[in-house]
Formats: structure tokens, C-alpha cells, sequence
């Protein structure tokens, strides 16, 4: 199978399961699990925090992330198609207690003048705004990435009113590689920053939140609330130092596949490519007379899996486990089967 639904979907290397072998662990939750220590130590000083947490999954750093920044009451503002919004079972509303106020957007990025029209003050009636969240790469936008001077000019305004930034950097790593800037310089002014070790970067799971010391250790606290303080967690962590120093290199690669899938799909008719900014393409099939469900359902007859997110659009995702040959055999194996659909209706001569 050529999986493109997702690049979650990536196999730990075999120096990664090496590495895994051979960690070194203790109990974490005693802080006493070498390998995790040195995992949130590295990661902390690539994303330029004072420190970071070792958490299972994004979902539970962005959770955390937006506790921490927050009280119960308060409104967080994010784009309208945001993961945190749509793919987090309302944690914002379950475990923070706050509505989120959205932002239309169809990429997912958006501008300090936007958000600062939505900033409340505290007033008797209306809910203030407690922190604001940025995806960095967007998912459902397509894999975009926000421009420096914008992640910049947001966090400086909001500090200014004294409203904290929260970055879903989930993908920050592609943002990073699609920019060229380095993650630190990318999360310089955002107050807390999660990023996922178990997508693109290739680790079999975990991921990150970084912050300030202080805020760090609040985490760690709520992190167990939640379930998830880990024990001999170092066999996972070492696979992780492996994702996060070997992966963030071959993301280039990932973002040139997803280019050139984009290239051949252009070439259909039928088909309207939307984005191909880093490792995500989204395109519209709407034109070849089929739903995007039908589509996933005879391509993975023919060994390729890439999954539609409404009725008319599909998604493919390249990672480190699909390479440029296994790219094209997908976008031939999708060309033949729209390519009909177009002429479907019969010419008269
Ligand atoms: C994948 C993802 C997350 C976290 O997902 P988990 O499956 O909980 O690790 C958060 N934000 C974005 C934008 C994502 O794509």
C-alpha cells in the first residue's frame, strides 16, 4: 500500500528501534529517565525555550498549551478550521473552560489586524480573551505556513494587551524546512509551542510542548492530570531524539514529493490543485463526477490509500515512508481512474 492519508502514518527506522533497544530509562515521573530528560533538554534549546515537556500526543500539548495560558471563562481565539477546533473534542471547553471565538479563514493564517478587532477587555459582559492560537504548518489549509512578520506582528500586539500566543506548531518543523528560517527563530515570541515528533519527523509517537520554566512545570502537572505521566517513557523518547535530530534534514525531500505529486495531478483535467506549500496537497475533485469517497475506494483497490476531508476535496500527505517512485504510481493509479469520468458524457460526431 501507498499510504498518503497521513504522514502519522510513518514506521519507526531501524535505528530508531536500535535506539529504543538500547535507552536508557528510569521513571520519569520522578524526572529520573535519563533519555527523556536529555529528549526535552535538546528539544527545549532547537525550539529556544527554557524548557520543554515529553507528552504522548499534539492533542494533549495543545490542551495543556492553552490551559496554562488561560483561565476558566475566557475566549481563545483561533482560525475557524483550526485542529483545535474541529479535531480535539472541544478540550479548550473541557478541560479549560473556555469558548473558542474563530476567525473565518480558508488557509488558516491569520493577520494581527483580524485578531485584534476580536480582542476583549474584561467587562461586565463579554468573555475576555484569555490566549490566542496559531497552526504553524496549516492542517486543513492545505500545509501553509505563516510569515514571519505576521507570527511577529501578532505576538507583539497581543503582548502589548497582554494576551499570551500559543502556536499548534504540530508540523513546525515543515514550516521551518518551507521557510528556511530555523523553529527557533519561527517560535521566538510565542509564549508556549507544541509540535508532534510522531508525523513527518518519524518517531513511532510523542510529542512536544515548550515554554518558559515556570510554565513548563505547571505542565508537568497537568500533563499528569490527564493521564499522561509516563513511566520508563526513555524507549520512546529515544526515538524521538532521533526524529528530531535526523528528521527535521529529509522534510525537503517530503515537500519536493508533494510538489511533484502536485505537478502530475495539474496535468488531469479533472482535477484542481489547490496547495502544495510544504507536505500536504489538497485538491479539488469535484470536476471528475465522482465523490472524493468513491475515489479513496478505488484507489485503494489499486494499492493507494489517500483519504477526501468534505465532499469535494482530497488530501494526499508525503512523508518519509513514500518515496518519488511510489508518488507517481499514485497519481498514475488516480489519473486512471478520473480520467474516464471526464468523458463520461458521450461525443457526437
Ligand atoms: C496532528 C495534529 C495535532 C495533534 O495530533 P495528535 O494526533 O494528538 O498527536 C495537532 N495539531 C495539528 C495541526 C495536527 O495536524
Amino acid at each position: 500500500m501507498i499510504d498518503l492519508r497521513s504522514d502519522t502514518v510513518t514506521k519507526p527506522s531501524l535505528a530508531m528501534r536500535q535506539a529504543m533497544f538500547d535507552a536508557e530509562v528510569g521513571d520519569d515521573v520522578y524526572g529520573e529517565d535519563p533519555t527523556v530528560n536529555h529528549l526535552e533538554a535538546r528539544a527545549a534549546e532547537i525550539v529556544g525555550k527554557e524548557a520543554a515537556l515529553f507528552i504522548p500526543t499534539g492533542t494533549m500539548g495543545n490542551t495543556i498549551g492553552l490551559k496554562l495560558l488561560t483561565n476558566h471563562g475566557q475566549e481563545i481565539i483561533a482560525d475557524s478550521r483550526a485542529h483545535v477546533v474541529d479535531w480535539e473534542l472541544s478540550m479548550t471547553a473541557w478541560f479549560s473552560g473556555c469558548q473558542v471565538r474563530t476567525i473565518e479563514s480558508t488557509d488558516g493564517i491569520l493577520t494581527w489586524e483580524q485578531i485584534r478587532r476580536l480582542i476583549k477587555p474584561i467587562t461586565f459582559n463579554a468573555a475576555p480573551t484569555g490566549a490566542i492560537t496559531l497552526e504553524n504548518t496549516h492542517n486543513m489549509g492545505g500545509g501553509r505556513f505563516y510569515p514571519q512578520e505576521t507570527i511577529d506582528e501578532i505576538c507583539d500586539g497581543a503582548h502589548d494587551l497582554g494576551v499570551p500566543v500559543h502556536m499548534d506548531g504540530a508540523r513546525v518543523f515543515n514550516a521551518a524546512a518551507a521557510s528556511g528560517r530555523s523553529v527557533r527563530e519561527i517560535s521566538a515570541k510565542v509564549d508556549t509551542i507544541t509540535f508532534c515528533l510522531s508525523k513527518a519527523l518519524g518517531a513511532p509517537m510523542g510529542s512536544i510542548l515548550a515554554g518558559s520554566r515556570q510554565l513548563m512545570d505547571k505542565a508537568r502537572l497537568l500533563r499528569k492530570r490527564l493521564g499522561g505521566g509516563m513511566r520508563q517513557a526513555g524507549v520512546l523518547a529515544a526515538a524521538g531524539l532521533i526524529a528530531l535530530e535526523q528528521g527535521p534534514a529529509e522534510l525537503a525531500t517530503d515537500h519536493a514529493n508533494a510538489r511533484f505529486i502536485a505537478s502530475e495531478l495539474s496535468k488531469i483535467d479533472s482535477l484542481r490543485v489547490l496547495r502544495a506549500e510544504t507536505n500536504i496537497v489538497v485538491f479539488d475533485v469535484s470536476g471528475t463526477g465522482l465523490t472524493p469517497r468513491e475515489i479513496s475506494a478505488r484507489l485503494k483497490e489499486r494499492g493507494v490509500l489517500i483519504n477526501g476531508f468534505n465532499d469535494r476535496m482530497m488530501r494526499a500527505l508525503t512523508h518519509r515512508d513514500v518515496n518519488r517512485e511510489q508518488c507517481a504510481t499514485a497519481t498514475a493509479e488516480l489519473a486512471a481512474i478520473v480520467a474516464p469520468a471526464r468523458n463520461r458524457a458521450p461525443v457526437l460526431q
